[in-house]
């Protein structure tokens, strides 16, 4: 499934995601599915003061225009902040 090559979707990704949806502090990916368990996953994203946070798993970095998440079972750790 090549797992292993998908990174955690980069601060530049995300800048640039909430310049262009003027989203405001949370940015909400809904039924996102995760790449290990296959289940779809709503995962939120939110701005802090030292970078992002993220709620019920963590986004992948985007090929193209699909997003994968990984769920918070999968992730093994219920938050994973991007610095
Ligand atoms: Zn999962």
């Amino acid at each position: 499934m090549g797992i292993g090559e998908c990174a955690i979707i980069s601060l530049k990704t995300l800048n640039s995601l909430f310049e262009d949806r003027s989203v405001g502090a949370v940015l909400v990916f809904e039924n996102v599915r995760c790449v290990v368990c296959g289940e779809p996953v709503s995962v939120k994203i939110q701005k802090t003061s030292g970078g992002y946070g993220f709620l019920n798993g963590i986004i992948l970095e985007p090929s193209g225009s699909l997003y994968l998440a990984k769920c918070v079972n999968c992730n093994g750790s219920r938050e994973a902040t991007g610095t």
